[in-house]
C-alpha cells in the first residue's frame, strides 16, 4: 500500500472532477468560441465553471482567465504587468520575494528584477520591501509588479500577502500587487487574499483537479496585456481555445474543496503535528523548518545533518513511502534550494518535505514517520 505523502507536488483527482472531466469530454465537443449550438453549449460549460470558481475563491467571474495551471498563470502576471508598464512608457522592475516558485522567479530575473529577502523562519520581511520600494521612490524608478507567495511550496510557511499589498500600495501606487497562491486554497479560504491584490495564481492540481488547468484571477478594472496572443479568447487576456472539460473538472473539484475543506483542515493538522512530533522524537537533531511562522496544516519540511536527500527518499520509496526533498547542499542529484539559502540555511544538509492531503490517514503518518527514522539511521550508520 502507498503512503502518498507529497500532496504539495500533486494530489489525487477528486471523483467529482474525474466524472465531470470524463462526462464533458464525452458529451461536449464543440468548441466553446463558435456559433452554434453544441459551440454555445460548451461556452455555457465553461462560464458556469467560472461562475463556480467565482464563488469558492472569492473573485468575479470576470476575473478569471484561464490558462494551463499555476506555471502559465505566473508568468502571464509577471510578463503581462513587465508589458504594461512598457506600454505606460514606464519600463518598471520586477520584484518578487526571494522565496518565489521558479514560476515566479524566472521571470523577475529574467527582466533584471529585484529580490526581497526573507528571515530565518523563511517569513516576507516587509522591512526589506520597504526599504526596496522606498530606494526605489526616490531614484525615480517606476515598479510594473511586486509579488508575494501566499504560502510557500517547500517549507509550507505563510507570508504576509495582505500587510506587503498594503505596503506597495503606500509607497509604489502604480504597481501591480501578484499572489502566486497555487498552495494555499486547499487550506485556506482565499477571499481575503484575493482583495488585497490585483492578480492571483491558482492551479487545479494541487486540490483535486486535473494537471494543466488553472487561472489567473486579474482583478476588475486592471488591463493586463496577453503574453499568448490569437484567437482573442477569454476576453482578450489570453489566446487559445479552452480546456473546456479541465475547466469543468476545476470547478468540480473546487466545489469539492469548499465543501470539505472546513472539516478537514483540522483533522489534517491533528495527523500533520503527530508526524512532527513522531520524527522530531525518532530523530532529535531532526530541524523543523520554519518551526515558529505560520504554516500549512498539511506540510512538514525537516532539515537532516550528514543525511542527503537522494538515498533519503530511496529508502522511504523501498517502504512505500512518497516524498520530496529540496537540499540546500549543491552537490549531488538534488537541485541546491533558493528557498533555504535565502533563509540561511547552507552546508551539507539533507531535507525532506511530507505533505498530507485530504484522504491521508493515521496510517499514512506512522509509516511516514517510521519509514523516515529508519532511513536516517541507516544512512547515518554507513558514516
Ligand atoms: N507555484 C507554486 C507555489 C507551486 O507549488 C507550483 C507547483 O508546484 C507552481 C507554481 C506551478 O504550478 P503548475 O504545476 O500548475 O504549473
Amino acid at each position: 500500500m502507498v503512503h502518498y505523502l507529497d500532496h504539495a507536488a500533486s494530489t489525487p483527482v477528486h471523483p467529482a472532477a474525474i466524472a465531470a472531466l470524463t462526462e464533458t469530454l464525452t458529451e461536449s465537443y464543440g468548441n466553446p468560441s463558435g456559433s452554434h449550438r453544441l459551440a454555445r453549449e460548451a461556452n455555457l460549460r465553461v462560464d458556469a465553471a467560472r461562475a463556480t470558481l467565482a464563488n469558492v475563491f472569492g473573485l468575479t467571474p470576470g476575473s478569471i482567465v484561464f490558462t494551463s495551471g499555476g506555471t502559465e498563470a505566473d508568468s502571464l502576471a509577471i510578463l503581462g504587468s513587465l508589458r504594461r508598464s512598457r506600454d505606460a512608457g514606464q519600463e518598471g522592475v520586477a520584484i518578487c520575494s526571494a522565496i518565489e516558485h521558479h514560476a515566479v522567479l524566472e521571470p523577475v530575473e529574467a527582466a533584471g528584477g529585484r529580490h526581497i529577502s526573507v528571515d530565518g523562519n523563511g517569513v516576507l520581511d516587509l522591512q526589506h520591501l520597504r526599504t526596496v520600494l522606498t530606494e526605489l521612490a526616490e531614484a525615480e524608478k517606476p515598479v510594473a509588479v511586486v509579488s508575494v507567495m501566499a504560502a510557500n511550496n517547500e517549507t509550507g510557511v505563510l507570508q504576509p500577502v495582505v500587510e506587503a499589498a498594503a505596503i506597495v500600495r503606500e509607497l509604489a501606487p502604480t504597481a501591480l500587487i501578484h499572489t502566486d497562491a497555487v498552495q494555499f486554497p486547499a487550506w485556506h479560504d482565499t477571499a481575503d487574499l484575493a482583495a488585497a491584490v490585483d492578480l492571483m495564481s491558482v492551479s487545479g492540481h494541487k486540490w483535486g483537479g486535473p494537471k494543466g488547468v488553472g487561472f489567473l484571477a486579474i482583478r476588475d478594472g486592471v488591463t493586463l496585456p496577453p503574453i499568448q496572443l490569437g484567437g482573442g479568447q477569454e476576453r482578450g487576456r489570453r489566446g487559445g481555445t479552452q480546456n473546456v472539460a479541465g475547466i469543468v473538472a476545476l470547478a468540480a473539484a473546487a466545489e469539492a474543496m469548499g465543501t470539505e475543506r472546513p472539516t478537514v483542515v483540522p483533522l489534517v493538522r491533528q495527523l500533520r503535528d503527530e508526524l512532527v512530533d513522531r520524527i522530531l522524537e525518532g530523530v532529535p537533531d531532526a530541524t523543523l523548518t520554519g518551526a515558529s511562522a505560520d504554516r500549512l496544516p498539511n506540510l512538514a519540511h525537516f532539515c537532516l545533518e550528514g543525511v542527503e536527500s537522494e538515498p533519503l527518499l530511496f529508502l522511504l520509496e523501498k517502504e512505500d513511502v512518497m516524498a520530496s526533498a529540496a537540499s540546500s547542499c549543491a552537490s549531488g542529484a538534488q537541485q541546491a534550494s533558493h528557498v533555504l539559502a535565502a533563509m540561511g540555511i547552507s552546508g551539507a544538509t539533507g531535507a525532506v518535505r511530507l505533505s498530507l492531503g485530504y484522504r491521508s490517514t493515521r496510517d499514512d503518518v506512522q509509516a511516514g514517520a517510521a519509514a523516515v527514522i529508519a532511513a536516517c539511521e541507516r544512512i547515518r550508520s554507513r558514516g
